[in-house]
């Protein structure tokens, strides 16, 4: 560490984000262990039907994980062998990898420069006669260009699943992120908005695809007597029609989701709040710029991403990276290119495929954001990202 820079150290480590959990959502969790169901029981239910309400969804199917959630979608999609699936490179692996459970073509089309969301004449690009859905990614929280993506799924009979794990607590066009696409994507892991410890969620406003995806997290199975195939044997009697995976959630990680969502506006107000002041902090700044935000969503701001003007840089991002790390301040990079991991290098996807997201990926850095941070601990972040980005200026 620079002795210049050194008086910046911070005694803790601050991480990019972390869970808030108060003594209510222990107590709803500890209900369900001194109840009957420790899983499959009321608290799906009560949690899914609350949530539907809350985004303006019909529907709401709740899952292990978004992963398992994502799978789930593609599957109620009816995306299979053959199939292509365009989505954005700028995101978490999960994104592309639902396609691929499903014997499917992840597509990568390129990112839009300002808001960082798939671009939709470059998405418009790559539309063929074996595409079947479209997944944007509502990046750091920033709601995608679902107006343009909606309408051009409209023209070439697509599905639009909307990978919102970024986003519960958005809005697009005055409307919450979760009742627009056909069907929509949270995440409930620690760093995201709410947590069950592990969980996702779909919603949608179609009931089959909502049919679709409760069979696809049990197993396939279908028990009521109106869908048999066979006729029934006895009161017993149930068929797996397709097959499913065991993707439930437990009722334990219902109540502490139906616990955390009460407190979604208070976390999406901290982190707006947070994000405001590094707004203001760091908005006049020459080394770097700050994140762009449309006028058509309202962001629920999971992440806070800088960009680099390394023109102006006389230090490239890892040693800025390197330099914030030894101060304690947990920044991180969202994300690797999906393209770029040796899995999907195996199967063929190239560098050069997505140059906007290419160039953006050397350039970034997600700041910490979470809203149980202090005052202290923002004016650290804003100290530290100043005093060492400010140093390398040229
Ligand atoms: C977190 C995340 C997921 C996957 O969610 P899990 O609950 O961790 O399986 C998918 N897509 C994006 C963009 C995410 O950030």
């Amino acid at each position: 560490m620079s002795s210049l820079t050194s008086g910046l150290k911070r005694e803790t480590w601050l991480p990019y984000g972390r869970q808030w959990i108060d003594e209510a959502d222990i107590q709803a969790v500890t209900a369900v262990l001194r109840s009957d169901y420790l899983t499959t029981g009321p608290k799906i239910e009560a949690f899914e039907s609350k949530l539907a309400r809350q985004v303006g969804a019909k529907y709401a199917v709740a899952f292990a994980n978004g992963t398992a959630a994502l799978h789930g979608a593609c599957c109620a999609a009816g995306i299979g062998p053959g199939d292509e699936v365009i989505t954005s490179p700028l995101t978490f692996a999960a994104s592309a990898n639902c396609v691929l459970y499903q014997q499917a073509t992840p597509v990568f089309a390129d990112i839009d420069a300002s808001t960082y969301n798939l671009d939709p004449a470059k998405t418009a690009e790559l539309i063929n006669s074996r595409t079947k859905a479209i997944i944007p990614v509502d990046f750091t929280g920033q709601p995608a260009d679902l107006r343009t993506i909606r309408a051009l799924a409209h023209e070439h009979g697509l599905l639009v699943i909307e990978d919102a794990a970024h986003a519960l607590g958005a809005f697009y066009e005055g409307e919450p992120v979760g009742g627009i696409s056909d069907m929509t994507m949270f995440s409930l892991h620690p760093v995201k908005h709410i947590t069950s410890g592990e969980g996702g969620i779909i919603t949608t406003n179609s009931e089959d695809l909502y049919e679709k995806l409760l069979q696809f997290r049990c197993h396939g199975i279908v028990r009521e007597r109106a869908k048999l195939i066979h006729e029934a044997h006895g009161p017993w009697y149930h068929e797996m029609q397709s097959l499913g995976y065991n993707y439930r959630m437990t009722d334990l990680q219902a109540a502490l989701a139906e616990s955390q969502l009460e407190k979604l506006p208070m976390f999406v107000a901290k982190r707006r709040e947070i994000a405001t002041q590094y707004d203001e902090a760091f908005g006049a700044m020459k080394v770097l710029q700050i994140p762009w935000q449309s006028s058509e969503g309202v962001s629920s701001w999971h992440l806070y991403v800088i960009q680099l003007r390394l023109e102006q840089l006389s230090a490239g991002r890892k040693q800025i990276f390197e330099e914030l790390i030894a101060l304690n301040i947990g920044v991180n990079v969202h994300y690797i290119p999906v393209y770029y991991h040796p899995y999907y290098e195996q199967l063929g996807y190239s560098r050069g495929l997505c140059p906007q997201a290419e160039r953006l990926y050397e350039r970034i850095l997600t700041l910490p954001l979470f809203p149980a941070m202090t005052a202290a601990d923002v004016r650290d972040v804003i100290a530290a990202v100043k005093g060492v980005t400010e140093r390398y200026a040229c």
